[in-house]
């Protein structure tokens, strides 16, 4: 029932493995961590690649296979590799590409664990960074030098949702024959599709909004075929891969993404309208908002302007915690992209290790805010979110 015609909802829904002897309907789980060979023949052709068939669920899984097909079509890939977590994509990806002597230039504002590899680790094998200010975009050919082989960038980011234009990003990598990769998690295939803008290669944390109901953990990066088998060779030696388990779990969530991101996003729109009106908030930052800076870019690449706002509580450092402690409905988790509406506020916990001028530099102020806008009736979230704002002084 395959067909490149059907739509994103067909495909996420209608991509599946062939039926079993037993006619289920549901693909089933395969847990198994190795698969059997006919004969010997049957062994060493496989080995030899000759053949396109399960191994070992270290290099494939038909559970990871269908998961990683259905990312593909959504996302308009031709191949892609499925990691058990998001960092495992990121990682994976980059250093089964690069060299010692290789150069990155990254967008400022990407996720702390990716920020955190760039500049504690990727150095120790002479792979060094360096980043374009978002608000900037003019600026980003200038840090480009005769060593750089990858442009990497994230949009809208985490936690500021700036939003990067990636048509402009692909166009600069075509000119400088650079590898363009971009973290698509906020977006998500059905809100945006780098590939179409350039990019070569797409990475996900499926653990966001792809599950979206806070389950389990998982990663994918699709893109280029060529380039896909290069980090498919490099991680099937060093072993990220995802579990048939969760690749499972997360191709069942596929075919529910589109109908989630219509109603996150409507929420989320709804939410961000409120805070926007309110005495007690400086800022609101939501991609679809007139107000936001970029509010044409997002218009030109996004569907629907995500699930993530930011603001800017009145108040600073003091405000934002006391604003946490204040919310009775709202969780307070690291997670995003959750069925439940979560609420963090980066300059308390996860940016607390940065100083003041190192958190502007990425666009987070002391009293930023960030919400993931979940599924829940949206009046009982705003209505937390109101009585949390309220000060009785
Ligand atoms: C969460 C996240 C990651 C890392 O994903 P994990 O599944 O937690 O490893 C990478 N990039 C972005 C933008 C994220 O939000």
């Amino acid at each position: 029932m395959e067909n490149d015609n059907f739509g994103f909802e067909t495909s996420a829904i209608r991509t599946q493995l062939e039926r079993t002897q037993y006619l289920e309907h549901s693909v089933p789980l395969y847990l198994t961590s190795s698969f059997v060979f006919e004969d010997a023949e049957d062994m060493r052709a496989s080995f030899a690649e000759e053949k396109d068939r399960n191994i070992y669920s270290r290099y494939s899984n038909p559970n990871t296979n269908e998961f990683v097909d259905k990312v593909c079509k959504m996302e308009g890939a031709s191949a892609g590799f499925a990691f058990a977590s998001g960092m495992a994509a990121v990682y994976s990806t980059l250093a089964a590409l690069l060299k010692s002597g290789d150069h990155i230039v990254s967008s400022s504002s990407v996720f702390g664990a990716t920020h955190s590899l760039f500049i504690n680790y990727f150095p120790k094998w002479n792979i060094e960074t360096s980043y374009f200010d978002i608000n900037k975009p003019e600026t980003i050919e200038s840090f480009i030098t005769p060593n750089t082989k990858i442009l990497f960038a994230e949009s809208p980011t985490n936690p500021a949702v700036d939003i990067i234009d990636l048509e402009l990003l692909g166009t600069i990598a075509k000119k400088h024959n650079l590898i363009l990769v971009i973290d698509n998690c906020f977006a998500t295939p059905y809100l945006q599709q780098p590939i179409k803008w350039g990019a070569h290669l797409v990475v996900h944390s499926a653990t966001k909004l792809m599950d979206g109901q806070g389950r389990v953990l998982g990663g994918i990066t699709v893109g280029d075929a060529e380039l896909i088998q290069k980090i498919y060779l490099f991680s099937r030696l060093t072993g990220p891969s995802l579990s048939p388990f969760n690749a499972w779990v997360l191709s069942k969530s596929l075919e529910t993404l589109a109908i989630r991101l219509d109603r996150h996003c409507e929420n989320a729109l709804k939410v961000a309208e409120f805070l926007e009106q309110h005495p007690n908030v400086n800022r609101v930052k939501y991609p679809f908002l007139k107000s936001h800076p970029q509010y044409e870019i997002a218009q030109k690449q996004m569907k629907l302007g995500g699930n993530i706002v930011a603001f800017e509580i009145k108040g600073g450092l003091e405000a934002g915690r006391n604003f946490l402690d204040k919310l009775k409905l709202c969780s307070l988790s690291p997670n995003l992209g959750d069925t439940r509406t979560i609420v963090t506020h980066p300059a308390s916990t996860t940016h607390s290790k940065l100083s003041v001028e190192e958190r502007l530099a990425v666009s987070i102020t002391d009293g930023l805010v960030r919400v993931s806008v979940g599924l829940e009736t949206v009046k009982d979230v705003i209505a937390d979110l109101e009585q949390a704002l309220y000060k009785d002084f």
